[in-house]
């Protein structure tokens, strides 16, 4: 059995590290956040980023095999150590950059939003006068949660807009949203799974809740994994990959299904797998990376609902982080799992743990978990 090796480790690696741990494969973790799930619940981390070539390199003395729990782990220092990366190096270096993730898409027959490159230096006032308003700018590396993107609706908007961001900017044009969805692909080198379409909503751009099945129509379920296996066949993937639709109207006045953007990993969407689906997101990829085929998941009877619990409900309680007063859960026998990842350090906004409802219906299961939350909060 051979060594595994996570770059990062947060709560997607800690939960990745634990489905390794119960095929009984080695894993080690590079992570340079002492408050990180991983240093703070585990052995075997070694302290670093993956910008660090001295950590680096004996993170990679270690381990046979490595994945990573961001698309934003920075690709160039990995080089020397590609031929140990699952997913590899190369679909790493696409889906971390939406300038290459868009063109890959594109040159590949997947429907995205109308988009404009605007290369770094470049001028992206002029760029923005010829895509029009309204649009996004985002930028091209780095961004997460919302981060780096900009809305811009009238002329004034521009004057926000910052000269240049990391790697340049990519213009999009605004869809009216319907719905966003999340399609899972697990992938090795004989086969490939997808998981069923979970239905996300977020909250100040960060993932809120995710509600399974989705509330869309069983065709644009089957088209979306469609799309997302034709992603992952694409890219040659070998390992996990969150595809992110979304369902919309563009300003060619058309309801249609676009990828949005590419996950190479586990993705908090997927939390709702541990309880809802015979094989878990983690459990697929701790497959993937220990060498056994992948099994193709199918989703319990009845209808799942998984909630954020970010660090504002540690707040409400008068905690700084650590555990959270869990008194409310006696009234909701139908919240069937809560996971805190263990960071010491509550703030505004930081994912500090996760909750999953199990109901009839969806709209059940959401009211649920919104009740759940604001009793949690007191
Ligand atoms: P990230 O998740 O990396 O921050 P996304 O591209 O997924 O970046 O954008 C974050 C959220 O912003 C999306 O989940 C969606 O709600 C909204 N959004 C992004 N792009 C568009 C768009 N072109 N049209 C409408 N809404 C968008
Ligand atoms: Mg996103």
């Amino acid at each position: 059995m051979p060594t595994v090796g996570i770059l990062g480790g947060g709560q997607l690696g800690l939960m990745l590290a634990e489905s390794l741990d119960r095929l009984g494969q080695d894993v080690v973790v590079l992570e340079a956040d002492a408050d990180s799930p991983c240093a703070q619940r585990r052995s075997n981390v070694i302290s670093g980023g993956p910008a660090d070539p001295g950590a680096l390199a004996t993170f990679f003395s270690r381990v046979d095999v490595a994945t990573f729990d961001s698309e934003n782990t920075p690709a160039p220092p990995l080089v020397p150590y590609a031929s140990k990366l699952a997913p590899s190096l190369r679909v790493l270096e696409v889906t971390q950059d939406r300038a290459k993730e868009k063109t890959f898409l594109r040159d590949h027959g997947f429907r995205t939003v109308k988009f404009e490159l605007v290369a770094p230096g470049a001028d992206v006032k002029a760029a923005v006068h010829r895509f029009g308003l309204p649009c996004i700018a985002k930028s091209v590396l780095g961004g997460y949660d919302g981060k780096g993107q900009h809305r811009l609706t009238t002329e004034t908007d521009l004057n926000s807009l910052p000269p240049s961001a990391p790697g340049g900017w990519v213009l999009e044009e605004v869809l009216q949203l319907e719905s966003e969805v999340s399609c899972l692909v697990a992938r090795d080198a004989r086969s490939s799974v997808t998981f069923p379409i979970f239905e996300n909503l977020h909250a100040h751009h960060i993932l809120d809740l995710t509600v399974l099945p989705a509330r869309i129509a069983p065709a644009l379920q089957d088209e979306a994994r469609q799309v997302a296996d034709g992603v992952a066949g694409a890219l040659e993937l070998v390992g996990l990959l969150t595809v992110e639709f979304f369902i919309g109207t563009g300003r060619d006045g058309v309801r249609r299904l676009y990828v949005n953007e590419l996950a190479p990993r586990v993705h908090n969407s997927g939390h709702v797998t541990r309880q809802a689906c015979t094989v878990s997101q983690f459990d697929a990829l701790a497959r993937i990376l220990a060498g056994v085929p992948v099994v193709q998941p199918e989703v319990h009877r009845g209808a799942w609902c998984m909630g954020q619990l970010l660090g504002e409900v540690w707040l409400a309680q008068g905690r700084s982080g650590g555990a959270l007063d869990l008194t409310a859960w006696k009234d909701f026998p139908d919240v069937v799992d809560v996971y805190v990842y263990g960071k010491r350090e509550a703030r505004a906004q930081r994912k500090m743990g996760h909750f999953v409802v199990h109901a009839d219906t969806p709209e059940r299961a959401l009211e649920r978990a919104a009740l759940f939350r604001q009793r949690l909060r007191g």
